[in-house]
């Protein structure tokens, strides 16, 4: 689960990291309320979508920027009537871009350079690992790509935590003078602090600054969360904004599917994720382009059959659906009845190709023969692949 970054520095200040002050608003009638709370000055409006490179987005009104440095309060009250409602594009959001539904305003600060900080969990060491670079506010991944010497990462011992010497290594390789060194060992053992307390998977700072009075401030903020531990956090659950999501996928969660939404127009409705990923292989095989993947679980009922169909049909790129089930603690014959009723009651006229096998198959190949209903039956993968690859043609 991810977060915006207006929340992200409000869960920042409670762990002791500094931060610029700040105030976020949802409508224009907001915006005074807000301004009212930072210092007259110089004033940053942020567009708040969950993904980055918004300073060098556009808007798909024309409007360039979805971070912008404004001279007074009242042009940053201005700049924001701009953002609020705006569709931002920006390298993260793809071509579609994301409306953007709240600006934060914060302080201008004085900055002196940029650098990278970030925290995340290590899958091959099993640990979590510090990643700085005195490479700051541009992408990472160019950084570790060109000039991979200007990345330092520190390895951390869960079972010890974060060591004293770790923290100096680092504040001496980015090359801090003693008061920065100061500022920055705080703020990184309060961003260790919340990385593990919170069961988040990355914290992100980018940049990372040190200030012309030689402080030290996190300018940006992503903080992405564990879905797994997510039960143990409910403050962090109620930041959740499902406006960033895709409704799709929203709707799956609500009957227990796992759904993720993808380009081509051959939907996938299948019980397994690696049985989802040989279909979407199988597919790709014969010249076809999954539109989803769609795992309905290892024992589906009738009702997640009926949901999952629907949620399929939200997708206007659809052309045909391949159901692909092998029934091992799933009953073939449940997924039949259930193809059968959400056929009938979403009044499908899609090509539909199905593949069982498995427990109570013979059943479920009768239920779906009686239904009277077009349905193709695919006798094997790789069948039923090349049945729907031609039926969307
Ligand atoms: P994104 O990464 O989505 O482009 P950032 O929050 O990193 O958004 O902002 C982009 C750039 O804008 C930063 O690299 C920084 O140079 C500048 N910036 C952001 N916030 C402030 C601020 N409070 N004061 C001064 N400059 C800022
Ligand atoms: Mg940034």
């Amino acid at each position: 689960m991810n977060i915006h970054e207006y929340q992200a520095k409000a869960l920042f200040e409670k762990f002791g990291i500094a931060v610029p002050k700040g105030a976020a608003a949802k409508f224009p009638e907001e915006f005074d309320t807000a301004l009212s709370q930072l210092p007259e000055g110089t004033t940053v409006v942020k567009s708040q979508i969950h993904a980055g490179g918004r300073g060098k987005g556009t808007f798909k009104s024309g409007f360039k920027g979805g971070v912008k440095l404004c001279k007074s309060k009242a042009e940053a009250k201005e700049v924001a009537g701009k953002m609020l409602g705006e569709t931002l594009v920006t390298v993260q959001t793809g071509p579609a871009g994301r409306k953007v539904q709240t600006v934060y305003f914060t302080t201008a600060s004085s900055i002196k350079k940029e650098y990278y900080l970030a925290i995340l969990l290590d899958r091959a060491t099993s640990r979590p690992v510090i990643v700085a670079s005195t490479e700051g506010g541009v992408e990472i991944e160019k950084v570790a790509h060109e000039t991979p010497e200007k990345i330092f990462k520190v390895f951390i011992d869960p079972a010890y935590g974060l060591a004293d010497y770790q923290v100096r290594e680092l504040v001496f390789k980015l090359g801090l003078n003693a008061a920065e060194q100061k500022a920055a060992s705080k703020l990184i053992r309060g961003l260790y602090t919340l990385f593990w307390e919170t069961d988040a998977s990355m914290v992100e700072i980018n940049p990372l600054i040190t200030t012309t009075t030689d402080g030290v401030e996190a300018l940006d903020a992503k903080v992405s969360f564990d879905d797994n531990s997510l039960y143990r956090h409910p403050e962090i659950v109620a930041l959740r904004d499902l406006n960033e999501e895709d409704p799709k996928e929203v709707e799956a969660s609500k009957h227990a599917l796992s759904y993720i939404a993808l380009d081509g127009n051959i939907a996938c409705l299948v019980n397994g994720a690696g049985l989802a990923m040989s279909t979407m292989d199988i597919i790709k095989h014969f010249g076809g382009n999954p539109a989803n993947f769609l795992d309905v679980g290892g024992g589906a009922s009738r009702e997640q059959v009926v949901a999952a169909f629907k949620i399929i049909l939200t997708d206007p790129k659809v052309k045909g659906i391949l159901v692909n089930i092998f029934g091992g603690i799933m009953d073939c014959n449940i997924i039949a009845n259930g193809i059968v009723d959400a056929v009938k009651e979403v009044g499908l006229k899609l090509p539909l190709v199905v593949r069982l096998e498995g427990n109570n198959v013979v059943a479920g190949k009768e239920t779906l023969a009686k239904s009277g209903l077009t349905i193709t039956s695919g006798d094997s993968m790789a069948d039923a692949a090349q049945k729907i690859v031609k039926l969307v043609a």
